[in-house]
């Protein structure tokens, strides 16, 4: 359960964020090809309307920042 950081009020959560033609959001790595990183979802105060965006699971997030970790500590 998440509560607004705004006005404390109990948001309404995992509701999803479309583009205006129905499309859902994906967060994805830098460039053209670049592949999903997760389904964006959301939490939506009825309040105040507040948004709050997250990712419904880091699973690949966590992988790609231990490859960005150990690129680092070879390259250095
Ligand atoms: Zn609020």
């Amino acid at each position: 359960m998440k509560t607004c950081p705004i006005c404390n009020t109990v948001m309404v959560d995992n509701v999803e964020l479309r583009t205006n033609d129905g499309m859902g959001l994906c967060l994805a790595e830098k460039g053209l090809f670049g592949s999903s990183l997760g389904k964006v979802a959301c939490a939506v105060c009825p309040e105040c309307g507040h948004i709050e965006t997250y990712l419904t699971s880091t699973d690949k997030v966590k992988k790609v920042t231990k490859q960005v970790v150990n690129n680092y500590k070879t390259n250095t």
